[in-house]
């Protein structure tokens, strides 16, 4: 499931050729997504300029001329590709936004999605605020508003497990299940603690490894789009070099104790349990 990096690692790819351009054409080949694609879709973003994208939580946004946004949420398996002009579809390919850039250069825009639990909405620039998946998102990692004291507040008689904290989207947006295993390894914190028994140091380690972890991220994401465009277009799933997610037939790179896994809310997570306490 696409989290914060890989949405950031599509936004950025998308940056690079939809800035300014045209829309041409849309084509719906399925509406029912996680919810149905608007009536007016097509009708209102066609012959639109489409402005730089950027990311807010999982979603991409997407700023058009006629003050609406266009919102992109891949869900579980959604992807976007971006190819030189085609108009031919794949399976599982529910959506073609048909471009043209500043140069007069033609792309296509898919999203494709097996599992169909993504999204795509248009929404006047008004409703940004109240809009029902944008509404309840919490701070952003990389943002100043995310702080030891917007911690302290959020875990203040809570407890919830750290790792289900860290993936509340009303309290962090962008951070999955992938992702939460890596940061509390970094931050040598138990996954199944109780966030009401966090101190300061481990709030300030879990801050510090949130940053670092999804940054680290990000860079391999762009590494990929500069290295290995794939021939089929397809964006924002890459390698992850991952230190604890999925390890659990090998030993702990700090301390060489076996990784365990244990099922929390169903997800499976991954620790060292002597050097997460
Ligand atoms: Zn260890």
């Amino acid at each position: 499931m696409p989290e914060l990096p890989e949405v950031e690692t599509v936004c950025l790819a998308l940056s690079k050729i939809v800035n300014n351009s045209k829309v041409r054409n849309v084509k719906i080949i399925r509406k029912d997504l996680r919810w149905n694609i608007k009536k007016n879709f097509e009708v209102e973003l066609t012959k639109k300029i489409l402005r730089k994208p950027y990311r807010r939580g999982k979603y991409i946004l997407i700023p058009t001329s006629k003050e609406n946004i266009l919102l992109i949420h891949l869900g579980m398996s959604g992807q976007i590709k971006i190819k030189a002009n085609q108009n031919i579809h794949s399976k599982h390919d529910h959506l073609i936004i048909t471009i043209e850039n500043e140069e007069n250069n033609i792309f296509s825009i898919t999203y494709n999605d097996p599992r169909r639990f993504g999204y795509i909405d248009l929404f006047h620039v008004k409703e940004i605020k109240n809009h029902f998946l944008l509404k309840k998102l919490g701070v952003e990692p990389f943002a100043n508003d995310f702080t030891l004291d917007y911690l302290q507040r959020k875990i203040f008689k809570k407890s919830k497990c750290v790792k289900n904290f860290l993936m509340d989207q009303s309290i962090i947006a962008g951070i999955g299940n992938i992702y939460a295993s890596e940061i509390l390894y970094r931050a040598n914190i138990n996954p199944l603690r109780s966030v009401d028994s966090l101190n300061k140091e481990n709030l300030k380690s879990i801050i510090d490894s949130t940053k670092y972890i999804l940054k680290k991220s990000i860079n391999v994401g762009g590494t990929t789009l500069r290295n290995h465009l794939q021939p089929d277009g397809k964006l924002g799933y890459f390698t992850q070099k991952l230190q604890v997610y999925g390890k659990n037939k090998t030993n702990c790179k700090k301390c060489n104790s076996q990784i365990s896994i244990v099922k929390i809310s169903n997800r499976s997570t991954y620790f060292c349990r002597n050097c997460q306490t």
